[in-house]
């Protein structure tokens, strides 16, 4: 769970008091070493607070984050500054990240300094440099050139580079191509999922594009106001989306449906309405003024994460009223029944 201090004035700050944002709630997830784990939603809906979170930027309120078992935040300092070598972040706009007045050579030969990673002095680290630049699609001509010298997407390549000089174990990546034009997407995307195989990076990629992220994880998980509403691997969520939201999702994908998915019924959903405002969620499911499904019982009762695969093991889940009544699944006979 995490909140967050709303920006209010201070004249209304000393009405009502500190106003406090529920911006994560409930949120339970694992990604397995190697993996890549997906978090999609719309802008607002808690998927920047819980990367922030998890790279320790902010502080939970309650629950744990592990990191191989070990307790993010009651960590060691020594421990503190390995977790900061081996989690590494990316950005949606990789100019803020990068100091303007620094060459590339000095970007991404940084954190093998911080973090003492290269032996051999000076020559160690510019071949080590010139290796990095090389891999993300850039050389050693760019050594002694500046970010303002580079276009978008070569400089979100060289944010890539300066993260791999720190040797990371686990990316957090939020909006890294969203800044981008779509050729360009493509390109650095491949790039990225190169990498993570190459380097067997745990992932965790944060998007409010579905099929930006079809491509590149292992699972999906949905977010709507800062909580998990739809979990499972890229084919449960495409082939099987349970929850009224994903569904509406997958349906804002241009041509989804030519894609061959099973979305006979749900046609006609349209992303609709607005994200509620966060400091007064709707009552029972946050989803209820915008779903298409609504039963009675939506917005008095909260529905709860379930199994929706159908059989014992399965690491699907979502939660909505509809997936329980049916049988662990909102099929698009159930959806047409309600
Ligand atoms: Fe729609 Fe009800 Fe399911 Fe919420 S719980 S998504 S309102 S059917
Ligand atoms: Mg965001």
């Amino acid at each position: 769970e995490f909140t967050l201090p709303t920006p209010m004035s201070e004249r209304i700050m000393k009405l009502r008091g500190p106003q406090k944002l529920q911006a994560l709630k409930g949120i339970d997830l694992a990604i397995p070493k190697g993996e890549t784990l997906a978090l999609v939603g719309e802008s607002g809906c808690g998927k920047s607070s819980l990367a922030r979170v998890l790279s320790g930027i902010y502080e939970p309120n309650s629950g744990q984050i592990l990191f191989e078992g070990v307790d993010v935040n009651k960590a060691s300092n020594a421990a503190r500054r390995i977790m900061r070598q081996k989690f590494q972040m990316i950005f949606q706009d990789p100019y803020s990240s990068l100091n303007p007045r620094w060459t590339i050579q000095s970007i991404v030969e940084e954190p093998m300094i911080l973090f003492n990673l290269v032996s051999g002095g000076k020559k160690a680290r510019r071949a080590r440099v010139i290796s990095l630049l090389e891999q993300v699609g850039l050389g050693e001509g760019d050594l002694a050139k500046f970010p303002h010298e580079f276009s978008g997407g070569q400089r979100q390549r060289i944010s890539i580079a300066r993260a791999l000089a720190s040797e990371p174990e686990f990316l957090i990546c939020d909006e890294p191509t969203s800044a981008l034009d779509v050729s360009i997407q493509a390109q650095v995307l491949n790039l990225m999922k190169d990498l993570q195989k190459q380097y067997n990076l745990t992932c965790l990629f944060i998007s409010h594009d579905l099929s930006v992220v079809s491509h590149i994880a292992d699972k999906i998980g949905v977010m709507y106001l800062g909580e998990i509403i739809e979990m499972g691997t890229v084919d449960d969520i495409f082939t099987s989306p349970s929850h009224p939201y994903t569904r509406m999702l997958i349906n804002a994908i241009p041509g989804a449906t030519n894609l061959g998915m099973e979305l006979q019924g749900v046609a006609d959903v349209a992303v609709d309405g607005e994200l509620p405002n966060p400091l007064n969620p709707p009552s029972g499911c946050n989803f209820h003024p915008r779903c298409a499904f609504k039963l009675d019982i939506c917005d008095q009762e909260e529905p709860a994460l379930v199994g929706v695969g159908g059989e014992a093991g399965t690491d699907h889940f979502a939660a909505c009223h509809l997936c329980e009544r049916y049988n662990g699944r909102a099929t698009d006979q159930s959806l047409q029944a309600s």
